[in-house]
């Protein structure tokens, strides 16, 4: 098996380090075994010495598909490896990057935010002692979805870190608006770069078995995100929502052309996304009926249904909360593909140097560019980053789309 940070495209910065990071890691826990001779002894020195290239609290940044939370989970591996190098074949580098390593807990927020309670549960189980005598791991996958509240539960526990205990946040970047200054403050900062194409059309071919040229086009469409990608290149059902985007340039030639294409994209969205959550929620609704022993009968039985209520209510706000975040994330892929489109069209204007994001579409942005020149190209470019901030600013999605169509027609 590869090491744990072999996954991670094109970041040999943030690998470099993370190794002496876990370096120092091990050799502080090595320090930490000598039987100390007295406060301020040698041993309590070299400890120090050890590590000073590890930290209780890190935040890796990095636009979407970097591997934010590839990242994290490589180095909370490396952390719990018992030769403490991140071998990738140990015990501990195995459950951890499989997930169920007993001192790595992963916390993926499913609706919009992470909630206090979620957060205060973790933070008082991140203070256990490691049963496996190394680290306790907490990696929040998506640190800007924290509530104000979580946040503050959080910064508590960084600032009064339990000795063993690692935080690792994942966020886009380090502004106020996705961390607040008090935590950012206490962490250190792991920016990751957006992977070049070819590193990521590189571990496309070699981790998952993609073929070279359907690699390389797939990792130019993915626009540097690793994850999207690998679903480009493996998923037809994919490949035809980013076809059904590509072609809304071409149609829309009129008002009423305009708002049908503003329907299509925000249906297509909503598609995607119900058929993504579906499943899930059929699972957890059947799970928990399950665990309340429905159709049980006797004593507590009618206190059981009146709890039970409540926890069906809880559980579809949500379901609901998860499903309108995956909308948002569906629509924002389309508008991902849709920039890349009038990114190629500016290029090409402009002749710029530069290879194009969609090589399929590449004749049709250049005729869109011959159409437009480069500053009708760059108009509608930036209309479609606007419309991708205002649903960012909570606009609704039908609206900001359509006043972008619209746009996108005008010019
Ligand atoms: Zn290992």
């Amino acid at each position: 098996m590869a090491e744990v940070f072999a996954d991670l495209v094109g970041q040999a910065e943030a690998v470099a380090t993370l190794r002496r990071a876990a370096d120092s890691a091990a050799a502080l826990l090595r320090a930490e075994a000598v039987p100390a001779t007295g406060a301020g002894g040698p041993a309590a020195e070299s400890a120090a010495a050890a590590g000073a290239g590890m930290t209780h609290a890190w935040i890796f940044t990095g636009p979407p598909g970097s591997g934010r939370s590839v990242a994290a989970r490589a180095f909370a591996a490396a952390l719990q490896c018992v030769h403490g190098t991140g071998c990738g074949a140990c015990p501990g580098c195995h459950t951890t990057l499989a997930g169920t390593h007993a001192d790595v807990r992963l916390v993926v927020p499913e609706g919009l935010s992470i909630g206090v309670g979620e957060m205060r549960a973790l933070v008082l189980r991140a203070a256990s002692t490691p049963s496996g005598g190394r680290w306790q791991v907490v990696i929040i996958s998506d640190a800007d979805r924290l509530t104000e509240a979580a946040g503050n539960a959080l910064l508590k526990a960084i600032e009064e870190p339990p000795p063993r205990t690692v935080f690792l946040l994942c966020a886009p970047s380090t502004h106020p608006d996705d961390v607040s200054v008090t935590i950012r403050s206490r962490c250190r900062i792991v920016p990751l770069r957006q992977p070049p194409a070819d590193a990521v059309a590189e571990v496309l071919v070699r981790r998952d078995g993609i073929a070279p040229d359907v690699a390389g086009w797939a990792a130019a469409a993915a626009q540097g995100h690793v994850g999207r990608a690998r679903r480009l290149a493996r998923d037809p059902e994919a490949r035809q929502r980013r076809d059904a985007v590509l072609a809304v340039p071409r149609r829309l030639t009129g008002v009423g052309a305009a708002f049908d294409a503003a329907s299509a994209l925000i249906e297509a969205a909503e598609a995607e996304a119900a058929a993504s959550v579906a499943e899930l929620d059929e699972a957890e609704r059947a799970a928990l009926q399950t665990a309340l022993g429905a159709g049980g009968t006797g004593r507590g039985a009618a206190a059981a249904m009146r709890g039970a209520a409540g926890q069906l209510k809880d559980l579809e706000k949500r379901q609901k909360s998860r499903a309108t975040r995956a909308q948002r994330d569906a629509l924002d892929r389309a508008l991902v593909d849709l920039a890349g489109f009038y990114r190629d069209a500016l290029a090409s204007a402009l002749r710029a140097p530069v290879a194009p994001v969609h090589t399929d579409t590449a004749a049709l942005a250049e005729a869109g560019a011959q159409k437009w020149a480069a500053e009708g190209a760059l108009r509608r470019l930036e209309a479609v980053l606007e419309c991708r901030g205002a649903i960012e600013a909570n606009v609704k999605p039908r609206i900001a789309v359509e006043a972008m169509m619209l746009a996108l027609w005008k010019g």
